[in-house]
């Protein structure tokens, strides 16, 4: 299955004149770690007979690479980001299916399908929250322990506030994914919400480690420190405040950094320009 309107997959099935498999034919172009599984759910629409009258609709498939016909075009396309899982492009050449490979019932798939989504939307959402207490942690540390103008970073207010925010981005972050009446709950009726909140949790995420990038300077430019790897990138969303060092001390100087800075007779660039 490919693209927002998911019941219009394009994959099809057809079962054999003795109905002993389905014939699948099609491709597939963002397959989640397809390449590495011993076990995929394939989308397929398929022909079937309701009331009298025979309508295509999606169904389920467990397939497996030793299929006959079962092709991997690609083992991982690039991306921008979460490249801990790959993408593969698979193509079915009138794969054989065993008939009893059904996930659920024929015609039933999309069902399949959109709780296979809301359920990601979850595991994605409690990833999001895992790397923004990540990020937290690492800037109160690096905050803590870089020195800069003779005391610690942490010390500065511009500094004190970015973790503020961060902090309390993390705990609505918490408590939207852990809350015992959570959105994730299988209520019926609230599953519209979920691609609400994962939203939510995702610029969450964005802003707690944007922020963590700052005030781990130059460093956090680096991506041996990790954080760019925590960023839920998005193509119209580049890392758009780096430039030399961190620029949030130029951009909104406190009322107090700035008296500091014009009284001080020590360099008034900012904190960690080179
Ligand atoms: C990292 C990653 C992993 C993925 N893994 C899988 C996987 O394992 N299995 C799988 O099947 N798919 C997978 N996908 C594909 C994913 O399901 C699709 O990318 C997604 O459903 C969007 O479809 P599309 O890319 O065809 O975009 P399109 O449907 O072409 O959408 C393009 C734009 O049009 C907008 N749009 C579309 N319809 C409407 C509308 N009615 N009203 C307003 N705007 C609209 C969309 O919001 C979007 O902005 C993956 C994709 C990515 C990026």
């Amino acid at each position: 299955m490919v693209g927002s309107d998911a019941a219009n997959v394009q994959t099809r099935a057809v079962l054999s004149d003795d109905g002993s498999h389905y014939v699948l034919t099609g491709e597939k172009k963002f397959a989640t770690n397809a390449a590495l599984a011993g076990m995929m759910t394939v989308m397929a629409r398929t022909p079937v007979s309701e009331n009298g009258t025979t309508r295509e609709k999606v169904t389920a498939f467990l397939v497996t690479p030793d299929l006959p016909g079962f092709e991997v075009v690609k083992n991982n396309r690039s991306k921008c980001g979460i490249r801990g899982s790959w993408q593969a492009v698979l193509r079915f050449n009138q794969m054989r299916v065993p008939a009893d490979r059904i996930l659920g019932q024929p015609g039933k798939g999309l069902k399949v399908a959109l709780g296979v989504l809301n359920y990601g939307r979850c595991t994605l959402s409690a990833g999001c929250v895992g790397g923004a207490k990540l990020a937290l942690e690492m800037a109160v540390e690096r905050a803590r322990t870089r020195e800069q103008f003779g005391r610690p970073i942490g010390q500065f207010h511009l500094v004190k506030e970015m973790i503020a925010r961060m902090a309390e981005t993390t705990f609505a972050m918490d408590a939207l994914t852990t809350s015992p009446r959570g959105w994730w709950t299988a209520t019926p009726g609230t599953s519209c919400w979920r691609p609400h909140f994962q939203t939510v949790l995702l610029r969450g995420l964005w802003s707690v480690v944007d922020d963590a990038v700052q005030i781990w300077g130059g460093e956090g430019y680096m991506r041996e420190t990790g954080l760019e790897r925590m960023l839920p990138r998005r193509p119209h969303q580049p890392h758009r405040r780096r430039g030399h060092g961190s620029d949030d001390g130029v951009r909104r100087p406190g009322r107090h950094e700035g008296r500091r800075r014009r009284n001080s007779s020590r360099c008034c660039a900012p904190a960690s320009t080179p």
